[in-house]
């Protein structure tokens, strides 16, 4: 059981310092050029820090330290001695939770129960899981032991920052890399708090590498020619740039990119829960999810009985600040997000669905969006295809189970997917006929360390989280 505190003041918790350096070779050092950006507080459009802006000598200097650290120090340890560490961190991450919690809230918009309750403890154990395979990789089988690939470059996104910082760095370390990450440059004090915990695990210097900066710093990291294994996770566009940009190379890649998850109640739902299910899938974390059920398919007998609950719902949900531990939803992560959400909310409006939104106060500063629901969706609609990122559900009806799995289908990405119904085999079928990398029966946005996840279509390809995930931080054949 973690301990929190009841109302964060977040001065009192965490220490922001006014800048941040990079975080190379087991020290914080200033970038070659000097440079900077800021990271500005999305709730009140308060400057965080400053941050720095790593340039091509900085990436240079990153991915020398992870390979000197790969070659004479993490390679050629012991699993079990790797797993230590790992586990150290994992412990860190545990007492320094709150700390956590609360820069993640404070960085990023997020809710505090949500960074408290579901990132932070997620982040925690998929350091313990991937801590318990360190060890088990050596003398597994009849042949070799596995190799890892060497140097991995991952960039992550700015909507789950720490968690997708695990996903990368845990199974990574675990299988014998030593790594350079970029996080978002919207979102990365937890990334370099992080940093931190590595020093006080006594990481050896360079097994672990923090770079700041925008997209170039991201795309002069995937490209740089000492890096074995390249992680992206973010949009679509991006990861198909870095397709073709590792496609003439030898460099393996996994890639977890965007979503439009159809959430599928059918009649014989127990519809409490699955109205529950519908709010928890579009309305955690603003929307900003990947796995987001932003697309409600619903029976046409139970559509006006499922919208009435849905709306009486969604009139409930706090939106607020971050900080305050009833708040449901929280800010918009940036400017930018917040003029795609209503640009794309807009367009929703002039091809004819109906908007609506309970009434709810929206702060003065600070990027916010309210709770949207879009009826009368059609398939052709752009609100229908399109990824909006944020806290905006489509509404569309189905006849039959196969009518359900064709609109379900029928987009170009394919990352997870909801079913709500009480029959065992309907469950089975659907999860059979869904091109989705995960099905949810009868709950949503569940994740586990053990379970791998990861996309069909344009959503990606690799697997990340289970046995899967560490193998594909291994040169091996066995998947
Ligand atoms: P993005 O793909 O632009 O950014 C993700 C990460 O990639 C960031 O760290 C960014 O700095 C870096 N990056 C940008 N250009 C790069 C390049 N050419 N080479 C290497 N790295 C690069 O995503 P975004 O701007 O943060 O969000 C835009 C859209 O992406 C969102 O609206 C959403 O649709 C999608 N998105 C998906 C996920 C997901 O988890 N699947 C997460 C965030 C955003």
């Amino acid at each position: 059981k973690f301990e929190y505190a009841p109302a964060p003041e977040s001065s009192a918790i965490v220490d922001i310092k006014s800048s941040y350096g990079l975080f190379v070779d087991g020290t914080f050092v200033d970038p070659v050029d000097g440079t900077s950006f800021k990271s500005v507080n999305p709730a009140t459009e308060e400057v965080l820090a400053d941050v720095a802006e790593a340039g091509a000598a900085d990436v240079n200097r990153a991915v020398a330290a992870a390979r000197t650290a790969y070659e004479n120090t993490w390679s050629t340890m012991s699993g079990r001695d790797r797993g230590k560490y790992l586990f150290r961190i994992a412990r860190l991450i545990q007492e320094r939770s709150r700390e956590l919690a609360v820069l993640e809230s404070i960085d990023n918009g997020k809710p505090i129960r949500e960074s408290r309750d579901v990132d932070v403890p997620l982040v925690a154990s998929f350091f313990f899981y991937y801590a318990g395979w360190a060890d088990k990789l050596q003398y597994a089988g009849a042949g070799p032991a596995p190799r890892p690939y060497g140097v991995a470059a991952q960039v992550i996104p700015w909507n789950f920052p720490l968690l997708m910082l695990s996903w990368k760095i845990a199974p990574a370390l675990a299988a014998g890399n030593t790594v350079v990450l970029k996080p978002a440059e919207t979102t990365p004090l937890t990334a370099l708090l992080f940093a931190e915990i590595c020093q006080q695990a006594d990481l050896p210097p360079g097994v672990v590498n923090i770079i700041t900066g925008a997209g170039d710093t991201g795309r002069m990291l995937v490209e740089h020619d000492d890096v074995d294994k390249v992680a992206f996770t973010g949009s679509t566009d991006v990861g198909k740039a870095i397709a073709r940009s590792v496609a003439g190379t030898s460099k393996k890649a996994t890639l977890e990119l965007g979503g439009k998850a159809a959430n599928v109640v059918f009649e014989d739902a127990a519809l409490d829960q699955a109205v529950e299910g519908v709010v928890n899938g579009i309305f955690f974390n603003q929307g900003h999810v990947c796995c987001a059920g932003s697309r409600l398919l619903v029976q046409e007998s139970v559509y006006d009985e499922v919208l009435d609950r849905l709306k009486r719902r969604v009139g409930t949900l706090r939106l607020g600040d971050p900080l305050d531990k009833n708040t449901d939803v929280g800010a918009i992560n940036s400017a930018e997000q917040l003029a795609r959400i209503r640009e794309l909310s807009d367009v929703g409006e002039t091809e004819g669905a109906e908007r609506w939104s309970p009434a709810c106060e929206l702060p003065d500063r600070g990027y916010w969006f309210p709770p949207t629901l879009f009826t009368g969706v059609s398939q052709a609609h752009r609100i229908a295809r399109e990824e909006i990122f944020g806290p905006v559900l489509s509404v569309l009806t189905f006849r039959t189970p196969a009518e359900a799995v064709e609109k379900a289908n029928n987009t170009p990405y394919g990352l997870s997917a909801g079913v709500w119904t009480e029959k065992g085999s309907r469950i089975l079928w659907m999860s059979q006929q869904l091109r989705a990398g995960v099905v949810w029966a009868n709950t949503f946005n569940k994740f586990d360390p053990a379970s791998p996840f990861g996309g069909y279509k344009e959503s990606g390809y690799g697997r990340e989280g289970g046995r899967h995930g560490l193998l594909s931080y291994l040169n091996t054949e066995e998947k």
